[in-house]
């Protein structure tokens, strides 16, 4: 089973599909808002997305960051829809010329074709009344935005959020610059979070201020205990515990020592 859930709120619909359904990262939502797809789904569920954007009939799709489930589908998008796919800036080069993807990630979304993306700009209309505005959300990816609609005080955030408390990490996060994220984000009015994993978030302003202060706790301990002389391994245990299934079957690419190591 593959196409796992419909989610609706206002004027907001999303499917969440994936070829591993037992944690929520191993899944992903494609939302829709007006005439715009966010994001384009991974490539291996594309027969679910392309039913999606085809009986709904979008016209656009937005990407908010160049990852395989957020992105994958772009190419054929392009190519059998022949619809624009747009994307940040700092996302066309990772598009055009890809980049690379460890063995697990290519198991669980598939291998992405590459395409040239169009640029988003700033704020895009969505329909009379309702706007999407950019934001920047680096620190999970360098090229990540968020989308703001202040018409209605949503904000579609990604891999912003995904969980309040996090106990692992890929190689590749930046948490402190997503720390920076968090609180650029939070100077901003709205309510409702939209998430690409966890789906719809009422109380979202205040999850993602609740993972910030999680963060700036987990982190202070990090250093206190880095400068006293312990080790990563230590720290780790001490403050997450041990590793998990993930991060074997990763090779440690996603795993609790990335989480600590990602400060040091
Ligand atoms: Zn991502």
């Amino acid at each position: 089973m593959s196409l796992i859930q419909h989610l609706s709120h206002g004027e907001v619909e999303g499917i969440r599909v994936g070829r591993f359904t037992s944690q929520i990262n191993t899944s992903v939502i494609v939302y829709r808002v007006g005439d715009a797809a966010i994001d384009a789904g991974p490539p291996n569920q594309w027969r679910f997305v392309r039913d999606f954007l085809q009986s709904r009939g979008v016209r656009r799709v937005l990407i908010t960051h160049h990852h395989e489930d957020h992105s994958g589908n772009g190419a054929t998008i392009r190519r059998e829809l022949k619809i624009p796919v747009l994307a940040p800036e700092l996302s066309i080069p990772y598009l055009s010329q890809g980049y690379p993807m460890q063995l697990y990630r290519r198991v669980i979304w598939g291998v992405p074709a590459k395409f040239r993306a169009e640029a988003l700009p700033r704020e895009v209309e969505l329909a009379p009344g309702l706007s999407l505005h950019l934001l920047p959300a680096s620190g999970h990816a360098p090229d990540m935005v968020c989308f703001l609609i202040p018409q209605r005080g949503w904000l579609f955030t990604a891999d912003l959020f995904i969980t309040p408390a996090p106990q692992f990490a890929r190689k590749a996060d930046h948490y402190r610059e997503e720390m920076e994220s968090l609180r650029g984000v939070l100077e901003h009015d709205f309510a409702t979070v939209f998430c690409a994993h966890r789906g719809v978030v009422e109380n979202g302003k205040e999850m993602l201020r609740r993972k910030l202060e999680y963060l700036e706790e987990l982190y202070g301990k990090v250093g206190e205990m880095h400068r006293a002389g312990k080790s990563l391994r230590e720290i780790r245990l001490a403050l997450l515990g041990r590793e998990g299934m993930m991060s074997w079957l990763t090779f440690f690419h996603f795993s609790r020592r990335n989480m600590i190591k990602s400060v040091l």
